[in-house]
């Protein structure tokens, strides 16, 4: 079994990243008064994840004073001793000198090591996430330990590095419901339907601001123009049915010359940032010149953080054969953007208004999708019937065997699927069977859906 260890100057969260990853078993463990901090370990597991995690807790009891000596030293044992390095910091405080100190470090081992920004559950900790690429350890994943936000990233960041078979656990794996799995979707069922976050992106001059001020002009608003996460941004709420939704990071409000128009660039960072604050990406193409490779772009960000996707054709007031048109672009979606199979796609005009009452519900038609959890009985009745039908092929003349199957979370939808061995070689074609047929008995069209083979003997 692969070992983490988290890593980070005191105070940063790694002991509560640690009681998530190990759950109730060992954080009693922990509360004992007096107990050494000097190295905490346990049998961490992050959604469908097992792994030995250890917490160098250690500076605790010297405190920054001790600096940096001992942290360097406690940093270097605990990275010497494991196979990846979690490296936190705390978002809300930004990049110490402390910090540096570590990253220093890390960067000279060839060790893999992922950098975490903790604390990351509101705004206060945006400048301090951003600053963390100063460091020099690539891109760092947010979370918020405290409030499990931000696991499922974690966890995808950590599958790759995790990627040698564990063949023992898999019977317990597929047992009992996992504690952090749970918790995750109390979190979810709290914070998850009331508001919907919604992030409206696409390249200059498709009609993004056009579009917005279409939305708000019909919306009772809530709250907002609220300041936003960047500087230039703003985000407003308003009320739909019985819902909130939430439109971020919408630097498209601005008022902008003709001048700055024509110059605008697409910004990919300022699009991936909205990306990733939002659950569900609308992307705004222009209907004259639909699905360019920047509309793709776009798109393709927007699968690879696994956001709920919906595609809006802007300027529709201007195709002269829309039956022409609509059937087109379906064919090129179904093409180009294979892995959002069935994805919505809305053609409307920002300008005259029309199909515009059409967008708001297929949001949450797609933010519905995107959450979904299929029940694991259903799941495998339906998985005996997609092998029977076609089962998968032979790999150096044995079976491939999958035995079972479960969702592992969702938003997007991540499904484990349990096998033997042979599962290494499962061709990327058979993937594409299951998951076009999911797609069709569980209505998952348009949702980027995850795949996690897990093999033993
Ligand atoms: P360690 O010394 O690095 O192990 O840090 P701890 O896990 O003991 O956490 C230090 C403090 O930060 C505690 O008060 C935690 O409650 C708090 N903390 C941990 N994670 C988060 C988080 O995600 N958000 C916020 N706001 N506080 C956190
Ligand atoms: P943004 O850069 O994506 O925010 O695009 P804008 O909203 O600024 O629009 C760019 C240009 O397209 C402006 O000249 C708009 O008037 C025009 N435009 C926006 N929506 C439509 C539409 O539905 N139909 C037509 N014909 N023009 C539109």
């Amino acid at each position: 079994m692969r070992t983490v260890a988290i890593l980070g100057r005191p105070n940063v969260g790694k002991s509560t990243l640690f009681n998530r990853m190990v759950g109730r078993r060992q954080a009693l463990v922990h509360d004992l008064p007096g107990l050494t901090r000097d190295r905490l370990e346990g049998d961490g597991r992050l959604y469908d994840l097992t792994f030995r995690v250890v917490d160098t807790a250690g500076v605790e009891a010297g405190g920054e004073e001790t600096l940096p000596g001992r942290l360097r030293q406690l940093t270097f044992e605990g990275l010497e001793e494991a196979d990846i390095g979690l490296f936190l910091i705390d978002a809300r405080a930004g990049v110490t000198p402390a910090d540096q100190e570590i990253a220093e470090i890390l960067r000279r081992s060839d060790k893999p090591v992922l950098l975490v920004a903790n604390k990351c559950e509101g705004r206060a900790a945006i400048a301090g996430a951003a600053e963390a690429w100063s460091l020099g350890l690539g891109e760092p994943v947010w979370v918020s330990a405290e409030h499990g936000e931000g696991l499922v990233d974690l966890a995808d960041m950590l599958r790759p590095l995790l990627a040698v078979p564990e063949a023992s656990a898999e019977e317990d794996e597929a047992g009992e419901p996992d504690a952090l799995d749970a918790a995750a979707e109390d979190e979810e069922e709290e914070a998850g339907p009331k508001r919907v976050r919604l992030a409206i992106v696409g390249r200059p001059n498709v009609g993004k601001s056009s579009l917005v001020n279409r939305l708000i002009d019909r919306q009772r608003l809530l709250t907002g123009p609220e300041p936003g996460l960047t500087r230039d941004s703003v985000s407003i709420v308003w009320q739909f049915e019985d819902r909130e939704i939430e439109l971020i990071d919408t630097a498209g409000l601005r008022r902008r010359t003709r001048i700055e128009q024509q110059v605008e660039k697409l910004s990919v960072s300022a699009t991936i940032r909205s990306i990733r604050s939002a659950h569900v990406v609308v992307l705004v193409m222009d209907a004259t010149m639909p699905l360019e490779h920047q509309d793709l772009t776009i798109a393709n960000l927007a699968i690879d953080e696994g956001r709920a996707l919906v595609v809006v054709v802007n300027k529709w007031d201007l195709v002269e054969d829309p039956q022409a048109a609509l059937a087109l672009l379906h064919e090129r979606l179904g093409d180009r953007l294979a892995q959002v199979k069935g994805v919505i796609c809305v053609p409307l005009s920002a300008r005259t208004g029309r199909g515009v009452d059409k967008l708001l519900p297929t949001l949450f038609k797609a933010y519905e999708r995107w959450r979904k959890r299929v029940p694991t009985a259903q799941l495998n009745r339906w998985l005996r019937e997609a092998l029977e039908a076609h089962p998968p092929p032979l790999v150096n003349k044995r079976r491939i065997k999958i035995r079972y199957m479960t969702q592992a979370s969702s938003r997007p939808p991540t499904f484990a699927l349990f096998a033997n061995r042979q599962a290494e070689d499962l061709p990327g074609s058979y993937l594409r069977y299951l998951s076009a047929g999911m797609r069709d008995a569980f209505d998952l069209h348009g949702v980027p859906l995850r795949f996690v083979v897990r093999h033993g003997e």
